[in-house]
């Protein structure tokens, strides 16, 4: 009989501690690593020769949306299948938990739609189009009742779980576009706090949507003091991920309430990576993670649809996008409520209105490259830019976005290639361990205890929390 469950002979051994790789063996005993090196002559029930292949541990994606589809797939493959055996999720300011039980679906809703259409509100409750929540049975409310659907469910992945900003805000007081009173501020920290209990890791954040737009400083840094003293981590979406004032409120919001910060899919320049390091040098807790590639992507209508539009939701999505084919509505959408959403999109409130350059406050229309449409007759313009769909239809670009828009029912998803560059990417990337968040317990892959006991690794003053993954059950 063999020593060993699995042996994996002759690979390079990426660790993960940051130590170089090397060449070895790596040998699993009940689901754990039991030694790694040169195990010659060690046995296993299982073999597997990774001669020219990498053996490491698994990935941990820190930025996964995936609260709610992991429920519709609980194996998780398209990412267990990359190698990611690590989720954390929540992220953006939209957790799964805690919701309103009884009006979760307006929630999602508002994940899924006027979370990415700034202060627009929701646009169309009944005629809702994404899929995922009506898959799912939604038997919680809290953000511990969510855990333990996740291990009664059996998920393929450990899954951590942030809560949302922007859920809590609507808990305590809707889609309100204006500053949080006392009594609201006190029910969401409230919240906050019983989230943090019942194992969150922390707070995410969307403050480039709606509700979390509306947040001033002083409300994120008052929820950030409770994050903080649970050891939690804060992980905003900022108001602009690439824009300065958006920066340094993040390095606000750390300093001032001394919460482990990490910045969501950030794209740094040269001066905003001095301003992180420099906060780094006062001893401020704060890192960053970003995509690699300058290419972001934006949604369907309801990105910017305006308020005046969505307010009619009893009337359905349908009906606002065909709204879209009248030239009053074309013309006060781009003469008026276009440049007012560029300019709450990256404001702070309470401070000076954001000013963009007359150039920034167009579409950035060359620059914009269509990447999915539903209908085949579009098929020809994927991978265009609008630039070039306006110039091949013989429109002006406004035009061509809004034909579009209708002919697609509203969704049409594009590429946005502006705010960062592969220079930008390769001079800001994080390179160093300091700069890498850490929201993940030492050995995600190797927990030291069942459920219940996990937590990120940080001695801190205050209540105990039970910060926990929900481990895969197999
Ligand atoms: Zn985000």
């Amino acid at each position: 009989m063999s020593r060993f469950d699995l042996l994996i002979k002759n690979g390079t051994i990426i660790d993960g501690s940051g130590s170089k790789m090397f060449e070895g063996d790596v040998e699993v005993s009940d689901g754990r690593i039991a030694e790694t090196g040169d195990l010659a002559g060690e046995d296993g029930a299982t073999v597997i020769d990774a001669t020219d292949r990498y053996v490491a541990p698994g990935f941990i994606d820190n930025h996964a949306h995936s609260d709610w589809t992991i429920l519709v797939h609980p194996t998780g493959d398209s990412k267990v299948m990359q190698g990611v055996t690590t989720e954390l999720g929540g992220l953006c300011g939209y957790a799964a938990a805690p919701i309103d039980r009884d009006e979760w679906w307006k929630l999602l809703y508002v994940r899924m739609t006027v979370g990415w259409s700034m202060h627009y509100s929701a646009a169309a409750y009944n005629t809702w189009p994404l899929p995922y929540g009506r898959q799912v049975d939604v038997d919680w409310s809290s953000l511990g009742e969510y855990l333990d659907r996740l291990e009664k469910t059996g998920v393929g992945l450990n899954y951590g779980m942030m809560f949302g900003h922007g859920a809590v805000r609507y808990y305590a007081m809707g889609l309100e576009a204006r500053k949080a009173e006392r009594r609201e501020l006190d029910d969401m920290k409230e919240v906050a706090r019983q989230a943090m209990e019942d194992g969150g890791f922390g707070m995410s954040a969307g403050l480039s949507g709606c509700p979390g737009c509306w947040a001033d400083t002083d409300e994120l840094v008052e929820l950030c003091g409770v994050v903080e003293g649970y050891g939690g981590v804060y992980m905003p979406h900022m108001r602009n991920s690439y824009l300065r004032s958006s920066i340094e409120e993040t390095i606000e919001i750390a300093e001032r309430s001394g919460v482990r910060t990490c910045m969501s899919h950030t794209r740094l320049n040269a001066e905003t990576r001095r301003l992180v390091d420099e906060a780094r040098a006062r001893g401020v807790d704060i890192s960053f993670n970003m995509y690699t590639y300058p290419g972001s992507i934006a949604g369907n209508i309801v990105y910017m649809l305006p308020r005046w539009l969505s307010r009619r939701r009893e009337e359905g999505f349908d009906w606002i996008v065909e709204r879209l084919r009248d030239p009053e509505v074309r013309r006060r959408f781009v003469e008026e409520d276009y440049p007012q959403w560029r300019s709450i999109q990256a404001s702070v409130p309470g401070k000076p209105p954001h000013r963009w350059g007359a150039d920034e406050l167009e579409p950035a229309w060359s620059r914009m490259q269509v990447q999915q449409v539903w209908t085949a007759g579009n098929r020809r313009y994927v991978g265009m830019t609008f630039s070039e769909i306006a110039e091949s239809r013989g429109v002006d670009p406004w035009t061509a976005w809004f034909d579009m828009m209708v002919e697609e029912d509203g969704y049409l998803r594009w590429l946005n290639f502006r705010g960062t560059s592969y220079e930008d990417i390769c001079t800001t990337r994080p390179s160093s361990s300091s700069s890498r968040c850490r929201t993940s317990p030492s050995s995600p892959t190797r927990p030291s205890s069942r459920p219940g006991a996990s937590r990120p690794p940080r001695p801190t003053p205050g209540p105990t929390a039970r910060s926990r993954w929900s481990w895969a059950s197999t």
